[in-house]
């Protein structure tokens, strides 16, 4: 069996049923598996971690997903949306902490007042920063037209994890009515890219219902994208959402941690040169979870900047890691643990996907010619 994965982990493509395989793995073969990425992540990376302080703008969502505690039938959470102040405040601390870019992350909401406010914001953290701060958006689904304006506002890379490519398992955490939609969900992801943005996406690990070869499939999903950066991270169930009824369904924190490893270790081997940020949620179910997932091919964390007061009400999945740290404390925590792993921290740096920015370079190689 040794040998299987040793040859296997020698290949650069995967078909599904091999990378079933490579998340079956335990023991020694995980190791090497862990080892591989590692080694693939350093080859082409090299040992870099990207920086983007997370501002939770708002709790605020039209949406029931049924695994989220923001969702907008959950009345035991206090609604907020951050003061353009408290959005400045969050640009400057991340100046003085030297982090060169920012993710402003929210619930979904598609009225008027929230797409021009999230537009005015970039234009303004644009303006303020003078350039130099990168900024991702993670503000859900949107028209094409909204994107195309937080493009051109400023914003060049974009997150909507697609949760996952089974459309089935898909109707299972999510309700099934007009608000919520597969199609819907995936049209946004080429919309994205088609409108230029570093277009990242991801799915949740440990879901009930949810199968390793449902896993193998949101692998080849990213790869038959072509995303330019994944977040994946592990589920945790919350109590005042749908999904709890289902919790003994769901594999053990040790479980889904070590299936978050080998899904990032995959990903690495399949996809070299992509951002993968090592999810908040890893570290919330182990201590050293961030780390764990930065060793098997991870590049990305997202420190909170949040102000102190709305951060309990950002109540994803209960537990969350770093909520009561202040930035300063998570900066020099990160700084520290990252050089515990050998890796470093690249301050005032964007960070873009090696992978989009090689593929940008040949297209206009290509149109040149
Ligand atoms: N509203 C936007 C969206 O859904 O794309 C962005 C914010 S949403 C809170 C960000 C991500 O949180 C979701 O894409 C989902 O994967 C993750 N999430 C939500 N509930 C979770 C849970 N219970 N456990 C782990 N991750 C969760
Ligand atoms: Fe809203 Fe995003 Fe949570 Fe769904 S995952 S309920 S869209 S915040």
């Amino acid at each position: 069996m040794q040998t299987n994965i040793q040859q296997l982990l020698e290949k650069r493509t995967f078909n599904e049923s091999e990378i079933v395989t490579l998340l079956s793995v335990k023991g020694e073969e995980m190791k090497m598996l862990l080892d591989k990425a590692l080694e693939t992540k350093l080859k082409f990376l090299d040992n870099n971690v990207h920086l983007r302080g997370l501002i939770e703008y708002s709790n605020k969502c039209r949406k029931n997903c049924l695994y989220c505690g923001l969702r907008k039938d959950n009345n035991a959470v206090d609604r907020y949306e951050m003061t353009d102040n408290q959005v400045f405040q969050c640009i400057e601390l991340a100046q003085k902490l030297n982090y060169g870019s920012v993710a402003l992350q929210c619930g979904e909401r598609q009225d008027k007042h929230f797409t021009d406010k999230i537009e005015y914001l970039v234009k303004e953290i644009k303006r303020r920063s003078q350039g130099t701060i990168g900024i991702t958006l993670s503000c859900g689904e949107q028209s094409e037209q909204t994107y195309r304006r937080w493009f051109n506002a400023g914003a060049h890379r974009y997150l909507l994890r697609i949760e996952t490519a089974n459309e089935e398992l898909y109707y299972k955490i999510h309700p099934k009515d007009s608000v919520h939609s597969f199609k819907k969900r995936m049209e946004c992801i080429d919309t994205l890219l088609k409108t230029g943005y570093q277009t990242g996406t991801g799915v949740m690990i440990g879901l009930p219902f949810q199968t390793t070869e449902d896993l193998a499939r949101d692998i080849l999903f990213f790869q038959q994208k072509d995303v330019a950066m994944v977040g994946m991270g592990p589920f945790i169930p919350h109590p005042d959402t749908p999904l709890w009824q289902y919790r003994d369904l769901i594999p053990s924190k040790e479980e889904r941690m070590s299936m978050t490893l080998k899904m990032i270790a995959v990903l690495r081997l399949v996809m070299p040169e992509i951002n993968m940020v090592s999810a908040t949620a890893n570290q919330t179910i182990d201590d050293l979870g961030r780390e764990k997932a930065v060793v098997a091919g991870a590049n990305v964390i997202m420190p909170n900047l949040s102000p102190q007061e709305n951060r309990e009400e950002y109540s994803i999945y209960p537990d969350k890691a770093c909520v009561h740290d202040t930035p300063e404390q998570c900066y020099n925590c990160l700084d520290i643990r990252m050089h515990t792993v050998s890796h470093k921290i690249l301050y005032k740096e964007w960070g873009d996907s090696v992978a989009f920015t090689k593929r940008k370079q040949q297209n206009e190689t290509t149109i040149k010619q």
